[in-house]
């Protein structure tokens, strides 16, 4: 059957990898897989620029996943719109990669060129911890998404996040510093690992840390890019 006749149907986080972009989205908004979805009021799939058609995922070089929508980003529907979010788009802003019309340093930004997900698209009830059930639920639809956006390069924010993209349990401290292979998805980027810009708001001297990790992420993909 091809990918998109599948799409009504598929509300099975199982059969995410035979999905195109749309119908990964619709399969995500219909997803009944675990028990989230009776308290959730929206999914939430994703941000990033928008793309050349709707059927396509945007076309981005950077792909930043968090744990699991919080309040304000089941409210909307987007990731990262609350006080952690505001961090990232600040953090995201600081890397200098590009260069505006007028000659200007350009960093990143969600409305250009990264597309930023979640591990779960669903909250979690009062923020707790996603369960491990429900990782493995809502995995099949990140490594969907990582498939069709095919990033250059990946950041992985917090032990959720690192632990699906890595495979790996450590603690942040331990991982970061160097670069990760990204494991469970046929595609292939260089992960690095950092801490969760919520970790950050309450731990304001380890914000040294994670702009190290970002040079080290910049570093990564201009070498790719020279390559
Ligand atoms: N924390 C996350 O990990 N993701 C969000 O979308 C918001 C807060």
């Amino acid at each position: 059957m091809p990918a998109q006749a599948r799409t009504a149907e598929a509300t099975e986080p199982g059969l995410a990898a035979s999905l195109d972009w749309l119908g990964l989205q619709s399969a995500v908004s219909a997803c009944k897989a675990c028990s989230l979805c009776a308290s959730r009021k929206n999914t939430v799939f994703g941000v990033g620029p928008a793309s050349a058609q709707p059927a396509l995922p945007p076309q981005v070089d950077w792909l930043i996943v968090g744990e699991a929508p919080g309040e304000n980003e089941d409210a909307v529907g987007e990731p990262f719109v609350g006080q952690a979010g505001k961090l990232l788009d600040n953090m995201l802003a600081a890397m200098k990669l590009g260069l505006s019309q007028d000659g200007k340093p350009l960093g990143l930004s969600r409305h250009s060129s990264v597309y930023i997900a979640n591990v779960l698209k669903c909250r979690p009830p009062a923020n707790r911890n996603p369960s491990p059930e429900e990782v493995a639920m809502c995995e099949p639809y990140l490594a969907r998404q990582i498939e069709l956006l095919r990033p250059k390069i990946i950041l992985a924010m917090g032990k959720f996040a690192i632990s699906s993209l890595t495979g790996s349990s450590e603690p942040v401290g331990k991982l970061r510093g160097r670069v990760h292979p990204l494991k469970h998805t046929s595609h292939s980027a260089p992960v690095i690992v950092t801490y969760h810009p919520a970790y950050l708001l309450r731990n304001l001297p380890d914000k040294a840390k994670a702009w190290a990790d970002l040079l080290l992420a910049m570093q990564t993909y201009s070498a790719l890019r020279a390559s």
